[in-house]
């Protein structure tokens, strides 16, 4: 609710069927409707195919409007374009957009702030502001293709928040982004990432979608996993091994762990071996991300030469590994940066 009206980019084609029906419109407007909100309409009045009195209805009705761009920074070495977006309550989150050879990547974020303390993550640290409505996560991936120009064709749930923190939500957005009549974007060229929030990965797998889980590891063992991930106690790393076996067993979907190097703290020979064996259980691929540096973390990233041999190590076991390409270091890419700066005031 905004102002006391339904969002009106939140509802998926039969939803808004149904409501224009009860408001004694044929279904030809519901598709009407949604093709001017699918091509990013920022108010009522442009819908110049509809009667004015329908125009009327639906503005007292309904809430629609575009996040305002407060910042946005482009990458002078590889084009990554990031936004800080203004909501309409004066929150603010952002959206990263990156250029990879098989297709432009969209990062979006699912919350404004999170509350799950990694220690080294930047958008933990004013903790959980409040939940991001689907229609406000559609219009990161909306906006940042029309401002940027760029044609998205892959989405991944990495930006500030806990995607399975805001589940319904989600899982909204998703099936909202999906639509055929909308932007379309296939679940195969979506990665949702989570910190391993077990207790809804049967529901996820309930749904049988056919995106990417990733699961952002960093650390095989309970003690370092605990001290650096809080979401890791109380629930430990045994259990979270069983719940990605038993979601790869329902989905028939590999999972993706991600793992920040991180100097002195998960890149030892043995928590390799350790994370290879949780990786062969299942069939996971790795993906090795060099630690971003944040201001406020002593955490440092791994050296080159140790994350070469970390990454050796899993491959002499037969995991499938690669090291993510970083890009935008230039412009405070690592999510959460920008709207932490924003907020004290830098940016
Ligand atoms: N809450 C979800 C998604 C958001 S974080 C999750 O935990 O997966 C997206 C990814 O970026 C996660 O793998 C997260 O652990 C990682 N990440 C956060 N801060 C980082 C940093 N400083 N350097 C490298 N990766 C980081």
């Amino acid at each position: 609710m905004f102002d006391g009206k339904a969002a009106i980019r939140s509802l998926l084609p039969e939803e808004l069927e149904a409501e224009l029906k009860a408001l004694g419109e044929p279904s030809y407007r519901a598709k009407q409707v949604f093709s001017w909100l699918s091509r990013g309409a920022e108010s009522f009045d442009g819908m110049s195919n509809l009667p004015k009195q329908l125009r009327e209805k639906l503005k007292d009705r309904y809430y629609l409007a575009a996040p305002e761009v407060l910042r946005k920074q482009v990458s002078a070495h590889d084009g990554t374009v990031k936004y800080l977006w203004g909501l309409s309550d004066g929150n603010a989150v952002e959206t990263v957009v990156m250029q990879y050879h098989h297709g432009n990547t969209v990062c979006i974020s699912t919350q404004v702030g999170c509350r799950q303390g990694c220690a080294f993550c930047a958008s933990t640290i004013g903790g959980l502001v409040r939940q991001l409505e689907p229609c406000e996560m559609l219009e990161e991936v909306m906006f940042s293709e029309k401002d940027s120009g760029l044609k998205i064709s892959n989405i991944v749930l990495m930006g500030i928040g806990e995607p399975l923190d805001n589940f319904d939500n989600v899982i909204k957005f998703l099936r909202l982004v999906n639509c055929p009549e909308g932007m379309d974007i296939g679940m195969r060229h979506i990665s949702l990432s989570t910190c391993g929030i077990t207790e809804r990965f049967d529901k996820l797998a309930a749904l049988n979608l056919q995106l990417t889980l990733s699961v952002s590891l960093h650390a095989p063992d309970d003690e370092t996993r605990s001290r650096i991930m809080p979401a890791n106690r109380g629930r430990g790393v045994s259990a979270l091994m069983d719940e990605c076996e038993r979601y790869y067993r329902q989905t028939g979907r590999r999972i993706s762990f991600e793992y920040a190097m991180i100097d002195g703290v998960n890149d030892s020979d043995a928590q390799a071996k350790l994370l290879a064996q949780h990786a062969k259980r299942i069939s996971a691929h790795v993906n090795l991300i060099p630690l971003n540096h944040v201001d406020e973390s002593r955490l440092r990233p791994t050296p080159p030469e140790r994350l070469r041999r970390f990454k050796e190590l899993l491959e002499r076991e037969g995991v499938n590994v690669t090291v993510r390409r970083s890009l935008g270091g230039d412009i405070d890419a690592s999510c959460g940066q920008l709207r932490k700066k924003a907020a004290a005031g830098r940016a």
